[in-house]
């Protein structure tokens, strides 16, 4: 009876399970053709100094199913990262993000972020594929931010930090992404080799509702400022929220207020606009 009961229960679980599998499988194959079939895109978001001046841009992947449209990536990187695919849209991304760094000179585009998933990150050629991307298209690797999460330290804290000051010897910028999100203490941050911090969105959103989330922006703040690292507020969508981080010395700004992410093309207009004013400003 237990062993009826049982295959009743496996049964029942069955064709959900099985349907979630083969709906993750299919759009795993699709993905791996997206990028043979120019499905991919890159937009961009700018990211402002606290004159609101657009100091660089973060990359974000976007995909466009031919039959599904627009896959959230919160859903196609994970399905990418179970595997090495990972790998190959990320090299993408960094060769297309050093391409745009070489067109634009560094006055208009200073810097560009990337994400880097730790499965890439993780992987032994990772610094030598960022070496010979940044070399291959002759832009100075300090104009590369990479993104990482406090997933890093998964492997442990030292792996993280050898793996990150190999980073440091190219010239690649490096940023903890998400901050506050992870299993990662402020503890660990003054062992890591890090240029910049990025507060998640998420305790940004709530600074005017929440003491507990604005409590601990500022306390972020007040210790990164300590550490020599900048920091930048993801998601700041008012100006409540602007104001509040400028008054505790958050300096980088990123979010809906003032930009959304944007085609390539509209964010080269966006700059080769403002770069027309500035000349105009000064002649
Ligand atoms: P992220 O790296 O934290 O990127 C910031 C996300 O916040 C982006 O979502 C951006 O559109 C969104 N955002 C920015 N400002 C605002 C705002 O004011 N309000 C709101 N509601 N949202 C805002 P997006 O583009 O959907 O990307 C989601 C995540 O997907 C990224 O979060 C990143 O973790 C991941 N991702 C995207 N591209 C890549 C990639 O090439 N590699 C890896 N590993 N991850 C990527
Ligand atoms: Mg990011
Ligand atoms: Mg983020
Ligand atoms: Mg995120």
């Amino acid at each position: 009876q237990a062993k009826l009961k049982g295959r009743a229960q496996i049964c029942g679980y069955e064709p959900a399970m099985q349907t979630q599998l083969s709906w993750r499988l299919e759009m795993e194959q699709a993905l791996r053709r997206a990028l043979s079939e120019d499905q991919l895109s890159i937009a961009l978001q700018p990211q402002l100094d606290e004159q609101e001046r657009i100091i660089g841009a973060e990359a974000l992947m976007r995909w466009k199913h031919p039959r599904h449209g627009s896959v959230s990536p919160e859903v196609f990187i994970a399905i990418a990262e179970e595997s090495d695919l990972i790998v190959e849209l990320e090299t993408w991304m960094l060769d297309r993000c050093c391409k745009l760094l070489a067109h634009l000179p560094v006055a208009v585009l200073p810097r560009l972020s990337v994400n880097i998933s730790v499965r890439h990150f993780s992987q032994p050629g990772f610094v030598e594929g960022l070496t010979w991307v940044t070399g291959t298209h002759g832009i100075d690797p300090a104009r590369l931010m990479v993104e990482l999460t406090e997933s890093i330290m998964i492997d442990g804290l030292q792996d993280a930090v050898e793996r990150m000051r190999a980073l440091k010897r190219l010239g690649v910028k490096l940023a903890l992404d998400d901050f506050g999100t992870g299993f990662s203490s402020l503890a660990y941050l003054k062992s890591l080799p890090l240029d910049e911090l990025k507060i998640d969105r998420s305790f940004v959103s709530n600074l005017d509702t929440d003491g507990n989330d604005a409590a601990i922006v500022e306390t972020v703040l007040a210790m990164a400022q300590h550490l020599g690292i900048d920091v930048v507020a993801e998601g700041v969508e008012n100006r409540a929220q602007q104001e509040y981080l400028l008054a505790r010395g958050c300096r980088l700004f990123q979010g809906y207020l003032f930009y959304q992410p944007m085609s390539v093309e509209a964010f080269e207009e966006l700059l080769t606009g403002s770069e027309v004013e500035t000349e105009v400003g000064e002649g």
